[in-house]
């Protein structure tokens, strides 16, 4: 069978020695549970020949489609500033990559689909619920407009797997532009394999910065270019609330997308320090500290390049220097991002001034993240009693607001087009988590996928208010405090 994958597998003809051959465990009765049809679509599949038995059977690894080559990466990583040299896919199985009807190369790969020599003391198996999740705030995301892996399927594998309650195990099938990490890199910098390193360095660039491929100052400008990548990746999350919560340098792709939806989350009320990682407990990987842990990230992966340049060039003065501005890359990028969500298409000297007072005025009066952006925009349009009304003690906004209207009505544009802009950045509609909560639930326990796809169906248009859904704008109920995620999934 091939349902219109296209197998190129660049990976394996051209990195031997970065993976080792492997096939997925047998389970039991593979069930096809969901399957994203409009990104099938866009990727050339046939979605009619990937439903039903024949998708289970591919989606679980049961079965191959012509021109697969399934194979493990090796990898390796700093976990909470702790150096692992070998990770790799414990769990993970690339399929291959396809190329897209847009020119695009994506791999395929499916998680959970057992054991690999990288697996250490693990199962290598996925549970339901975690999979689901992977799934919901990675097309949550995508939505948002955020650089993300994809979620193509989802199969349970008829055997349920040991974690606490015995849930069903599940297998995801991800999309990526690639799988390359930090990682990766550090896995040949630990055994001081050089060749190696610069092997995998040519082959990323050819596949991600192609315009460098030749060019003698090749390693450097890569370095540039992944810096910037992360500086916008950063942003992005900071702007919409999202907390990845396991930061890890293998967990942080050269491609610049989102990877390895485990403990993350969605800030409810604002407040920097929000972390929900159960083992996060030093706060490593809390919002705020995300900028910062990339740059930390992305030293190590500087580290991983000094090798690539030749003996005149002492690369350490000219890396080092890049790494110093990632700070002013990255708040570049968030301030942009900022004035944006306050209805802002100029500059002026004292936005970063607003902003932050914006920020701290939240986190002050604990103020719902997501809903203060959405209120704001009405405020824009001279209604500003719900934006008020989140602070709860009468008038604590007033001064902020007053100054924001005297900044706003500088800009050139009408209110109504500056708030129309507004909500077409602040989005309303976000995978709380109380909602995805109640939404894994029903799945995994009720064997009920209505509220998940429902919840889907909402997320897949985050900026657009529509009638009857106000009940995925609220804030968690007050019994949902103390909510925690977990990494062994
Ligand atoms: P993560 O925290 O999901 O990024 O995974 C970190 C490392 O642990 C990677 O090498 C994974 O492949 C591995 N890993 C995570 N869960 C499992 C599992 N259930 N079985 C085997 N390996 C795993
Ligand atoms: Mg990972």
């Amino acid at each position: 069978m091939n349902a219109g994958f296209d197998f190129d597998n660049s990976y394996a003809r051209d990195l031997p020695g970065f993976f080792v051959d492997q096939q997925a465990a047998r389970f039991p009765a593979p069930g096809l549970v969901l399957l994203n049809t409009a990104l099938a679509q866009e990727l050339g599949l046939d979605p009619a020949s990937l439903s039903g038995q024949a998708g289970a059977a591919l989606f679980s690894g049961q079965a191959l489609p012509e021109g697969a080559h399934p194979l493990a990466q090796a990898y390796a990583g700093h976990q909470f500033g702790g150096f692992s040299p070998q990770l790799g896919d414990g769990r993970a199985l690339l399929l291959g990559e396809i190329v897209t009807p847009g020119a695009e190369r994506r791999d395929i790969q499916l998680k959970g689909s057992g054991r690999t020599p990288f697996s250490r003391g693990g199962d290598g198996k996925a549970a339901l619920g975690p999979v689901l999740r992977e799934y919901l705030i990675g097309e949550a995301m995508h939505a948002l407009g955020v650089p993300t892996t994809r979620a193509l399927a989802v199969t349970t594998t008829g055997e349920r797997v040991e974690r606490p309650g015995f849930p069903p195990g599940a297998v995801l099938t991800r999309v990526a532009a690639s799988h390359i990490r930090i990682g990766t890199f550090q896995f040949f910098a630990a055994r001081r394999d050089t060749d190696s390193i610069r092997k995998l360095a040519d082959y990323t660039i050819a596949r991600h910065d192609p315009a460098l491929s030749g060019a003698d100052d090749r390693y450097l400008k890569f370095f540039d270019a992944v810096l910037d990548r992360q500086a916008r990746l950063v942003a992005r999350w900071m702007h919409i609330g999202f907390i990845h919560g396991v930061m890890n340098t293998d967990n942080m792709t050269i491609s610049g997308e989102t990877i390895d939806y485990g403990p993350c989350a969605f800030m409810d009320t604002y407040h920097p320090e929000t972390v929900f990682s159960s083992i996060d407990t030093g706060g490593r990987y809390a919002y705020a500290r995300q900028p910062v842990i990339a740059q930390w990230n992305l030293a190590r992966f500087a580290e991983t390049l000094i090798g690539l340049f030749d003996a005149e060039t002492d690369p350490i003065p000219m890396l080092t220097e890049r790494l110093a501005d990632f700070p002013s890359l990255y708040a570049g990028y968030w301030l942009a991002g900022m004035r944006g969500k306050l209805g802002l298409a100029t500059e002026e000297a004292g936005d970063l001034d607003l902003v932050n007072d914006g920020l701290a005025l939240l986190e002050r009066h604990g103020v719902d993240y997501t809903l203060a952006f959405r209120r704001l925009s009405d405020a824009m349009r001279g209604e500003g009693d719900a934006f008020a009304a989140l602070f709860g003690d009468a008038g604590g906004p007033d001064e902020w607001l007053a100054r924001w209207r005297a900044r706003a009505e500088r800009e050139k544009t009408p209110p109504e087009a500056r708030a129309g802009a507004m909500d077409g950045v602040n989005p309303l509609y976000i995978p709380r988590n109380h909602k995805v909560e109640e939404a894994l639930e029903a799945a995994s326990d009720r064997n009920d996928m209505e509220p998940f796809e429902r919840f889907l169906d909402v997320l897949a248009k985050p900026f657009e208010q529509r009638e009857g859904l106000e009940d995925y704008t609220r804030p968690p109920p007050a019994d949902f405090a103390g909510y925690q995620t977990f990494c062994g999934t």
